[in-house]
């Protein structure tokens, strides 16, 4: 079984629409696929119908946006409820946030030279949940960069580079109450992804187990061998369910699908007790309670 626990479609900033993804999934060889756009479900169902079509198996999640100190930690939730309020109202404030602060950042990049204008990069983002690399799509298309991951330097819109400026995000402890409370499970994200911000310490990680955080994400493209090996120790010692995952956005970034995966093992451990959430395909929205 070939399992890919972390993805993004043309909902947030990936480039393939949500059915796209399905299918670029199957063609990859997948058997399950987890949607993971940044602060949004709206990419759900449209996967859901390619699955039964597809006959692969997809978990619903979502990339949660959330800061700890001045932290950036993303952490991905799975399964959850997507009709509970609480949690339902703070996606809808994270996705009105980065609608203010993209347009902030267009204006910052403007100010710096930049021929880009709000209208377009609000086209290139389409539906999506908007966020810096539909900036970084502009940028490339104006000439100003030759490509997204160069946007991502200090001159643009790397974290604390010239045109940066900060978004809503929740307190992670905050976060999980939420998944737990609309019944899902919770990954962190890449913590040792130094390139995003600063890297989550050990205590900081345990602290998460503690408040129930179930996996953490050992193989990531931005993680090096020495982080997966620490990762994998602290994983064991702290109860924590190791996954792995491409972290794919289609064309924005160069990264393949099924790239790095997770262990069948693993992944029967992290959904656990939420068979709906493993269910192979045909499946009905009813039959999976989100
Ligand atoms: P935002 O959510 O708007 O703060 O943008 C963060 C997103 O930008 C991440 O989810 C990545 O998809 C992308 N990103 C962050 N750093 C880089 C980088 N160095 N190169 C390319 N994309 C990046
Ligand atoms: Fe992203
Ligand atoms: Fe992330
Ligand atoms: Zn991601």
């Amino acid at each position: 079984m070939r399992i890919d626990l972390h993805t993004h479609s043309s909902r947030s900033d990936g480039t393939d629409t949500p059915a796209e993804l399905v299918e670029v999934a199957k063609d990859a060889g997948l058997d399950v696929l987890a949607l993971t756009d940044h602060d949004t479900t709206a990419g759900w169902d449209e996967a859901f119908t390619a699955a039964g079509r597809l006959g692969v198996t997809v978990v619903p999640g979502a990339e949660i946006s959330c800061r700890l100190g001045r932290i950036r930690i993303h952490l991905l939730a799975y399964g959850f409820d997507r009709a509970e309020p609480e949690f339902g109202r703070e996606r809808n404030l994270l996705r009105d946030d980065r609608e203010r602060r993209a347009e902030l950042i267009v204006q910052r990049c403007q100010e710096l030279g930049a021929p880009i204008t709000w209208e377009r990069v609000r086209e290139i983002a389409g539906s999506a949940a908007i966020g810096r690399p539909h900036v970084a799509s502009a940028l490339v298309e104006a000439g100003v960069v030759a490509t997204v991951d160069a946007a991502f330097s200090s001159d643009w819109l790397a974290d604390n580079g010239r045109a940066y400026v900060t978004k809503y995000a929740l307190d992670p402890f905050r976060a999980l109450e939420l998944v737990h409370s609309s019944g899902g499970v919770a990954v962190v994200a890449h913590p040792a992804a130094g390139s995003r911000g600063w890297i989550l310490t050990d205590d900081q990680i345990g602290e998460l187990a503690r408040a129930g955080l179930r996996g953490i994400e050992a193989d990531h493209v931005n993680h090096d061998a020495a982080a997966r090996e620490r990762i994998r120790g602290l994983a064991a010692e702290l109860g924590l369910v190791p996954t792995g995952s491409s972290d794919y956005h289609g064309s924005r970034k160069t990264v393949r699908i099924g790239e790095n995966t997770t262990d069948p093992a693993a992944y029967e451990e992290l959904f656990d007790g939420m068979p709906w959430v493993t269910q192979r395909p045909p499946h009905s929205e009813a039959s999976r309670g989100v």
